[in-house]
Order: structure tokens, then sequence, then C-alpha cells
């Protein structure tokens, strides 16, 4: 089988490497009908993180389930399933809490860029759809994998409800898909902060009413010019940044909420300004598992269409190509599909 390997900076390769095979008698293998490629790749891609080691990249997926382990109860070969980048118990006191992320059993699920993918404690992991899924679904359904499940959790932590104001900081595809979750939950007035014209567009498309290109100290200035002086209830911070986070701090009205998704790198905060910003600060590693259900639901219902975000589809063995698109901004999401197998 061949799969995704990054060496170094901006050395990514596809090529041979070991067929997964279920280990543990709670694990499923799973043929992979699409991957792409994630924001929080390209961290190590551009040495930030570097990887140290040949590395399989990729963890965001859904497919069909080929091979399960004796102990695997609820999902089974044939089932399409969508899956979230920790492997949970979906058991534990944090999982039964909804925050399968922090799993005390949670495991990191890497090497989806590939035609196989193994996919441990796969009872707790995986949720099936009703049936196998038209085609056109297929783009929709990957994206809760991640970038739907963490634009989701980014507007729930921030407390988002009907009528609310919501600033979005960031026009990735998380930030893009916090636009269309905040506008699902009932958002009033949706605020997205974006410098690119297509990724305004798409925004303006999942809902957001007012876009403010300024940033920093400018950009705090102008939503609070859009909220009557006072800041926005509801921020959603989708960057991880110290500029992005001290934006979405600054443009939440005392008393509003912040829901930080942005993996941070480099981020501190100063006490004191934490303290006289009045704010609720509410994040981490989204809790994707927990979604899943509601968020399958909304995908077969047709009543949301996250797929958007790829703007780009690649055959998988083109995947350096994505990355590269992504790196430049030239692209906002790469969806890779694996050769027929
Ligand atoms: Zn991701
Ligand atoms: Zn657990």
């Amino acid at each position: 089988m061949r799969g995704t390997v990054l060496y170094g900076t901006r050395d990514i390769r596809f090529e041979e490497v070991p067929a997964p095979a279920v280990l543990h008698p709670t694990d499923a293998v799973i043929r992979i009908a699409a991957a792409c490629v994630c924001g929080s790749d390209l961290w190590p891609y551009r040495g930030i993180s570097p990887v140290g080691k040949p590395t399989p990249m990729g963890h965001e997926y859904c497919g069909v389930v080929e091979e399960v382990g004796r102990a695997v109860r609820s999902v089974k070969p044939g089932q399409f399933v969508i899956g979230s980048f920790f492997a949970s118990d979906n058991t534990c006191p944090n999982c039964q809490a909804g925050y399968q992320t922090s799993c005390q059993h949670r495991e990191l699920v890497g090497g989806a860029q590939a035609g196989r993918l193994r996919v441990p404690l796969a009872d707790g992991t995986l949720v099936a759809t009703p049936e196998m899924p038209p085609a056109d679904l297929i783009p929709s359904l990957l994206a809760i994998s991640d970038v739907m499940g963490t634009g989701w959790f980014a507007a729930d932590a921030a407390n988002v409800g009907p009528g609310k104001n919501v600033v979005v900081v960031g026009d990735g595809a998380v930030g893009l898909l916090g636009v269309l979750s905040a506008k699902q939950m009932g958002a009033g007035r949706i605020i997205a902060m974006s410098r690119h014209e297509t990724r305004q567009k798409l925004a303006r498309e999942f809902g957001a009413t007012d876009i403010v290109t300024e940033r920093g100290d400018e950009g705090i200035a102008r939503v609070k010019e859009l909220t009557g002086g006072v800041g926005a209830d509801c921020v959603l911070e989708c960057v991880g940044t110290q500029e992005s986070m001290m934006q979405a701090i600054h443009a939440t009205r005392p008393g509003g909420s912040v829901g930080y998704v942005g993996v941070p790198h480099g981020v501190a905060l100063n006490g004191q300004d934490l303290f006289y910003a009045h704010v609720h600060l509410h994040g981490g590693p989204a809790p994707v598992r927990r979604y899943l259900p509601q968020l399958i639901d909304l995908v077969w219902q047709r009543k949301i269409n996250p797929g958007k975000v790829f703007d780009l589809t690649l055959p998988l063995e083109r995947v350096a190509e994505g990355y590269a698109a992504m790196d430049t901004r030239r692209a906002i999401k790469a969806l890779l599909r694996p050769e027929a197998a």
C-alpha cells in the first residue's frame, strides 16, 4: 500500500508503507473513501513543529470498514464510517462528559492520507452513516471528521445561540465552518474577519452578515463599531497565534465568551489583561466525537454543506501538491481521493 509520509520541511512523499492491520481486538481497518490535508498538518510541513523522523500523515478520514477485531461490536465490515483525530473509548468519565479528545484511553489517529487506515477503539471512535452515502455527500461527511466538528465546537464553546452577535477570527476552513455553525445555531449578526476575497465570499455563503478586513487593534475597533461599542457576545478563535487570541479576547464584550480551537503556537496570556477583560474562555482540541451523530444527520438531510471548503480535489498520489497549495494559501483545503482498489 502507498501512503503519505513527511520527511522534513516541505518534503512530503507518497510512497510504499506497511499496510495497516488489526493489531488489537478493539481495532478496525477501513478503506479510505476520501482524506484531506489539515491546517494543522502545515505546522510540521513548514518545519515549525519539526517531525524528527519520517512520519505518516493524515488524521481526517471517512471510508468503508474492511475488517474489525474480535471485540468490536458497534461497527461491521461494509459500513461507511466517520471518525475523529483522537480515537476514544466513549465510556470513560471524560468521554461521558463530552470531552472525548481528553479520553483516558485516547490515541492519536495518524496515516489517513493513504488507501487504508487502522482505527483504534473502533466502537467508541467510529460512527456509521445510515447507509452507503451518495458520492456527492462524501466531501461533507469527510469535513465532519475534523474541520466541521472543530468549527462547531468553537461555536458551542463560545456559547453561540439564537440572536447572539458572533465574531469569527480566522478565515481558514475551520473559521469558515465556524461561520456555518454559528448560522445553524441561530446567531444574529455574524462578523467574519478576513482579507481574502474568495474566503469572504464563502463566509457570506455560509451565513456571515459582515466582513471585517482590519486586524489587531483596528480589527477590534471595527468589531466594537458594529456591536454598539461593547464587543461581540461570542467570539470564535480559529487561528492560534498571539495576535488572533488577543484579537478574540478584546473583541468580546464583558460577560461574553471566546471559543478557541486554533492550536496555540507561542500564545501567552497576561493575567491582568485577562482579569479585566471579563470574558469566558473555553477551547481545546474539539471533541468531534460528541457531535458526530448530529452533524452526520445534518449532512444526510442536506441541511448543511461543509464540503464546500474543499476547493481543490486531487488524486491521493498528488498529495504533495495539496500541501503546497495550502501552504501558499492558493487553496483553502485539499481533498484527496485514493485510487479505487
Ligand atoms: Zn485536522
Ligand atoms: Zn474515554
